[in-house]
């Protein structure tokens, strides 16, 4: 098996189907912009920071390398890729303005490990190593992504793995470590990182490691068809996202492919099968339909649920920042706000009242659509009225499907 990474590990937590799509069955995905971005930058710094002798490159080198080394991968159209490069290029003046007069040539840039832990094999790079005195280091890693909180740095599974491998392979004590928020130039900085979490590391890795080798050989011996999916994960399993199930899947690239989501795409040539004229007469197709109807409905509700609390956080956000529009890289989000009023039952006879008396009253009456319909229903209506109001309309069927939950016995 190949050596297992942080971003793999974390990949496997989120699903292990997904990890199976990208790391064995090597499914290529989209190119994603932000990543395409983030190794521009990191590479700029690579460049910035791999000379051999002082003095250091200058502003315009940096800046020239950046722009010659650009990755175009990944943006939706060339006004996001010019915005994200600009974007880059202020990154990289803000940086060389701040550090230049403290620059120095790091321990390590890139420093790339393998490491052994309890016999998993495990791989990374390291941003960057800075010597402190003789016998200790300094960790840093950059992040071109969101912003991050002032526990980031100590809570970072991804440091912890650093400080492991740079200890066990450099026999050096880790001194501090660092995550670097470039965009707002921003260090966040912890102590070392604690035997306790070292070991749960260690033991998470150990966890992972056996739980993939267990799917393999389940695979291998057709015990099952497929590696769990994010539904079907086993629980016992820490979870690396705090997304719903239903949003995980849908930023996933391998969804049309995915055994979770086959209900919801076509096979090739499924299109030109043809239909068989009595197939719906035949109970054990009908139920086939009522299940999917049914799967597919519990699936709306829990992604209506989730679209509730997305819009939740979206409108407090908003309303937090005095903003009426926000923009992701591929939405836009607009609050409009209507008011409305409500009375309550007690007060209703007051407010009819009210209106009646100021000579408003045929503004809110008329036919509303749902008392003539009961109305109609009326058996007790007068032939002649029922005569009028059926030649005035035409009666239209509307039809209501319920599904719920077979219980478990049955
Ligand atoms: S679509 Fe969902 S279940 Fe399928 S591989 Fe992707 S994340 Fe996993």
């Amino acid at each position: 098996m190949r050596p297992l990474s942080h971003s793999s590990i974390g990949m496997y937590l989120e699903c292990p189907m997904k990890w199976h799509f990208r790391y064995v069955q090597k499914v290529p995905e989209k190119p994603k912009h932000f990543f395409s971005f983030g190794k521009s930058v990191h590479d700029a710094l690579e460049f910035f920071y791999g000379v051999k002798t002082l003095p250091p490159p200058s502003v315009t080198e940096l800046i020239k390398y950046y722009d010659d080394n650009w990755i175009t991968e990944g943006y939706r159209d060339p006004r996001q890729e010019s915005d994200y490069k600009e974007q880059g290029r202020g990154i990289l003046r803000d940086y060389y303005k701040k550090h230049i007069e403290t620059y120095h040539i790091p321990y390590f840039v890139e420093y790339g490990f393998n490491l052994d832990v309890d016999g998993v094999k495990v791989t990374g790079f390291v941003d960057r190593i800075d010597k402190v005195g003789d016998d200790r280091i300094a960790i840093l890693d950059y992040k071109t992504g969101k912003a991050f909180g002032k526990d980031a740095a100590v809570s970072s599974e991804q440091l912890t793995m650093y400080q492991m491998a740079c200890e066990q392979l450099l026999g050096l004590k880790v001194e501090r470590l660092t995550l670097y928020h470039l965009p707002s130039q921003t260090a966040i900085t912890s102590e070392p990182h604690s035997d306790s979490q070292v070991k749960e590391l260690r033991g998470r890795i150990v966890r992972v490691h056996a739980d993939i080798k267990d799917n393999l050989a389940k695979l291998e011996r057709a015990e099952i068809k497929h590696f769990p999916t994010v539904f079907t994960r086993d629980p016992s399993l820490p979870r690396t996202s705090k997304m719903s199930a239903e949003t995980v899947c849908h930023w996933c690239d391998f969804k049309p492919l995915c055994p979770a989501w086959e209900h919801a795409y076509r096979k090739p040539g499924a299109e030109a099968a043809p239909a068989e004229p009595d197939a719906l007469k035949d109970d054990a197709k009908i139920a086939k339909l009522v299940d999917r109807y049914g799967k597919v409905h519990d699936e709306v509700k829990e992604l209506e649920e989730t679209l509730e609390e997305l819009k939740a956080q979206i409108v407090a956000a908003l309303k937090d920042k005095g903003y009426v529009r926000a923009f992701g890289d591929r939405y836009e989000a607009a609050v409009r706000s209507d008011e409305r009023w409500e009375f309550g039952p007690e007060n209703r006879p007051k407010v009819l009242e009210a209106i009646r008396s100021a000579g408003f009253w045929d503004r809110v009456t008329g036919p509303l659509a749902p008392k003539v319909q009961e109305l109609m229903r009326d058996g007790g209506l007068p032939l002649d009225l029922r005569d009028r109001l059926q030649r005035l309309g035409k009666k239209v069927e509307s039809i209501t499907l319920r599904i719920k939950k077979v219980s478990e016995e049955k």
